[in-house]
C-alpha cells in the first residue's frame, strides 16, 4: 500500500508499508525533481532498499497453482524463484493459467523458464507423483 503527496511544489512524499518482516515499518521517499533525496523510517537497511525498489519499481513474488495431467491431484502449487516486475505479474498468470504439466513432476523442478524474458523461473513448490489408475 503506498500514497503520494504532495509537499511542496517540486517536492513530492511517498508512503510505503516495509513488509520485510513483522514490525511493518512506515517508510517515506522524498522526491525532488524525479530524484529521491531522502529515504525515512525504515529500521533496518532492507527497509530502506525495499523503499527504494518500490517506488523506483516495485516487485514481486508470484505464487499460483498449474494444471497437472495424471497427477495425483489436479492441480500443482508454483512460485517464482525471485520477485519480478509488478506490472507483469497478471502476464505470467494467465500464461500458467494456459500451461498443462504431466505428471510425476519434482519439488523444485523448473516448469516455465525465463518468465515472460525476466530471466526469473517458475518452479514446482512440491512434489506432484504419478496418479495409479
Ligand atoms: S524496515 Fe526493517 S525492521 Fe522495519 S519492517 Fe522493514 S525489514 Fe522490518
Amino acid at each position: 500500500m503506498n500514497a503520494t503527496v504532495a509537499e511542496h511544489q517540486d517536492r513530492e512524499i511517498s508512503r510505503y508499508l516495509c513488509i520485510g518482516c513483522p514490525m511493518g515499518c512506515r517508510l517515506e521517499v522524498e522526491e525532488a525533481d524525479g530524484d529521491i533525496v531522502e529515504v525515512r523510517g525504515f529500521s533496518c537497511r532492507r527497509g530502506e532498499a525495499y523503499a527504494k525498489q518500490e517506488h523506483i519499481a516495485p516487485q514481486r513474488m508470484v505464487t499460483t497453482t498449474v494444471r497437472v495431467e495424471n497427477g495425483l491431484w489436479a492441480r500443482l502449487p508454483v512460485k517464482t524463484t525471485d520477485a519480478i516486475p509488478k506490472e507483469l505479474m497478471w502476464d505470467l498468470c494467465e500464461k500458467l493459467h494456459e500451461l498443462t504439466l504431466k505428471a510425476p513432476v519434482k519439488m523444485g523442478e523448473v516448469v516455465l523458464q525465463d518468465a515472460l524474458g525476466t530471466g526469473v523461473d517458475v518452479v514446482s513448490s512440491r512434489d506432484m507423483p504419478y496418479r495409479e489408475s
